[in-house]
């Protein structure tokens, strides 16, 4: 089963729920795609890590074959390439790799080579796999790197981290889930950053349930539009200290809470239940 977890924005406590979640499971394993920013690492501090480069293929213009014909520069729909002094350029931030501007030149003037974006780095805590995607710093985009995180799932039961938001890059990360877990919060900003991503996996046909954190004595907005709108919440969790500072420490409270525990061996029979 891959369950994927998401979140309308930063610090609702998608990592936290995450990690305690493939900590509940049985041999399972935990998929960092919040390439970004990556943190689910220092929770398991993860060992036996070895790291696999990730790279896509980029054009390079060979000068003594080009005569300036333009076809590659009309071809590319991204604009990733210009026709500067006669010589077509290369804007490498804004290439997508397709490929097409080598298809389509008549000299063969255009070859690939590999370029490097970033890393995958899988390490292993107790008998869980920790897979981390790591974006170098300046990359637009982290797309190739969660294809190459999703392509590879390495076990029966894998928690797919996602990126913050609702954009592509969530959409890649979500492609093979089974059932998405969606992580918001108690207020009225959570309940806008909830619709977003509500809006994605009702789009993209995933079945889901809603994880509500940091849930205080206060109005809960959330727990109210998930009310009227009939949404399933599957678990609640308090805004408790000794929680909120044992994650702070860099703990998994799977591993060092017994209340904290019983919430995500519960989720876990939860989304179980649903996806059989
Ligand atoms: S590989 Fe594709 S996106 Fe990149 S420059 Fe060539 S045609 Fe444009
Ligand atoms: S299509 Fe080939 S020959 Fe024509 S401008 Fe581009 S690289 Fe040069």
């Amino acid at each position: 089963m891959n369950i994927a977890v998401l979140s309308g924005k930063g610090g609702t406590g998608k990592t936290f729920v995450s990690c305690n979640l493939a900590s509940a499971i049985e041999k399972s394993a935990y998929i960092d795609c919040d390439v970004e920013e990556p943190n689910g690492h220092l929770f398991f501090k993860p060992t036996d890590v070895c790291s696999q480069k990730v790279c896509v293929k980029i054009p390079q213009i060979l000068a003594d074959r080009c005569n300036h014909c333009r076809k590659c520069v009309d071809f590319c729909h991204f604009n990733a390439l210009a026709f500067i002094k006669e010589e077509p350029m290369l804007f490498r931030g804004v290439c997508h790799s397709c490929g097409g501007c080598k298809i389509v030149c008549p000299n063969q003037a255009v070859v690939e080579k590999d370029y490097s974006i970033g890393e995958i780095r899988t390490g292993k805590h107790r008998s869980i796999i920790v897979k981390t995607g790591i974006m170098n710093i300046g990359e637009e985009s982290g797309v190739p790197i969660i294809r190459e995180l999703i392509k590879n799932l390495p076990c029966k039961n894998n928690i797919i981290d996602c990126p913050p938001g609702s954009a592509c890059t969530v959409m890649e990360s979500i492609k093979e889930a089974d059932y998405c877990v969606i992580v918001a919060e108690p207020s009225i900003f959570g309940v806008h950053n909830f619709q977003m991503v509500y809006k994605l996996v009702k789009i993209l046909k995933k079945p889901f349930g809603i994880v509500i954190n940091k849930v205080n004595d206060l109005n809960n907005p959330m727990q109210e539009l998930c009310e009227k709108l009939q949404l399933p919440v599957l678990e609640q969790i308090p805004f408790a200290c000794e929680i909120a500072a044992q994650n702070a420490a860099g703990n998994l409270v799977y591993e060092t809470n017994q209340k904290a525990k019983e919430i995500f061996e519960r989720l876990y029979a939860k989304i179980s239940e649903v996806v059989k």
